[in-house]
């Protein structure tokens, strides 16, 4: 076989034009604070027409401060989809709230709504969701459960960018949404998050909190120096340099899209009449994925060899990933903090245990694609 091709699973494209707006940055005097992020909250609003958006140090830090806003205490429960990243809960955790887990639906991965109401207890203030590998969650179900029981609704978008849901961006159906630009995301400031709202007041005081609860921001202050402080708050904010690759990223947004959704498409053909393998749906007909990646669940008896199949791959070049890497309450920490056993949230586990998620970033074009479908059933061949 032919020197193999180099499939990395993720692989940020930083071209001339960001190292350009990184180095006007380094060359000024405001490296904190300043127009950039201005600039990108601007872009950001213009791009998801939501009405307010806050620039923050990560995804993680978004949701925390998302919490710390509605002042989610001890006792304090949020319904938290079993399959996701981590931060969706421990956001919770922070608050010292009890984040209160919901399996999966099998056919999207998403949190399976028939199951929220009756995880929902007079503690209950709020529902967390993630739009899981860009697939929407029927987000007009999720409000009217939250509406009957007074809740509020937080969206996890660090997966969700270019997701819409009935022409609406996802991170605007719910109260608050939170957004991710770590490096393997859709597009990246290498860390960096947003809050999007449609709520004045609430992205007022987030904006504070976000920054010490000072009472004045730099461009606000008459005297420089001299502020005071309204309340507790973090240091939450994202500076100048990755605002300035975030304002450029953002308007290769469309194009990363496109080549994503022609990317899956091509690997979603070659591989969907497998036998040995299912995949998630990427589009129901109301809506539509963004495409974050193909995650290939492996059927019994192939799950069990599921890591000798990415080693095959990894030898062809090709790089994975899985997400996420178990159903969050079967980590250690939630695990033993709240008694779950391997046996619950059986399918979030299913999904974690048994996939292997395959890259579609606009790194890659149609001919990986391909390289990457044929040495998926070559590998698949060789465990067999
Ligand atoms: C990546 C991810 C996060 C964390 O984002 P950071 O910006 O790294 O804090 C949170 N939630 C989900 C669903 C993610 O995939």
């Amino acid at each position: 076989m032919a020197a193999p091709r180099q499939i990395p699973f993720g692989k940020p494209i930083i071209g001339d034009e960001e190292k350009q707006a990184v180095l006007e940055v380094l060359g000024g005097p405001i490296l904190v604070h300043g127009p950039k992020a201005a600039e990108f909250e601007k872009a950001w609003s213009a791009f998801t027409k939501s009405p307010f958006s806050i620039t923050m140090a990560n995804c993680t830090a978004a949701l925390h401060l998302v919490y710390y806003y509605l002042g989610i205490k001890a006792g304090d429960e949020v319904i938290v989809p079993a399959q996701t990243h981590t931060a969706t809960a421990h956001a919770v955790e922070l608050m010292q709230g009890r984040p209160v887990f919901v399996d999966a639906e099998p056919r999207t991965g998403n949190i399976d709504i028939d199951q929220i109401e009756r995880a929902i207890t007079p503690n209950t203030r709020a529902i967390s969701l993630v739009h899981y590998l860009g697939m929407p969650v029927d987000m007009v179900r999720i409000n009217a459960i939250a509406r009957k029981h007074g809740l509020k609704v937080v969206e996890d978008c660090a997966l969700a960018i270019g997701t819409y849901l009935d022409g609406v961006h996802a991170g605007l159906h719910g109260d608050f949404g939170c957004f991710s630009f770590y490096p393997v995301k859709h597009m990246t400031t290498a860390e960096g998050g947003m809050i999007t709202t449609k709520d004045e007041t609430a992205a007022a005081q987030l904006t504070r909190q976000k920054a010490f609860c000072v009472d004045r921001h730099m461009g606000e202050r008459k005297i420089p120096g001299v502020y005071d402080v309204t309340g507790v708050g973090f240091n939450y904010r994202m500076n100048e340099i990755e605002a300035a690759l975030g304002i450029v990223q953002l308007k290769r947004i469309p194009g990363f899209l496109r080549a994503r959704k022609e990317n899956y498409s091509v690997i979603e053909r070659a591989l969907r009449q497998l036998p040995e393998i299912e995949l998630l749906e990427s589009t129901n007909g109301r809506f539509e994925s963004s495409h974050y990646c193909l995650s290939a669940i492996l059927k019994k008896p192939y799950a069990e060899k599921r890591f000798e199949i990415v080693a095959e791959l990894n030898a062809a070049g090709v790089g994975t990933s899985v997400y996420y890497p178990k159903a969050v309450p079967h980590l250690k920490f939630y695990r033993e903090k709240y008694g779950y056993s391997e046996n619950s949230f059986p399918e979030a586990a299913r999904i974690s245990n048994q996939s292997i998620a395959l890259s579609v970033g606009p790194h890659l074009n149609a001919e990986d694609m391909t390289y990457m479908a044929e040495a998926f059933k070559q590998a698949l061949a060789k465990v067999r």
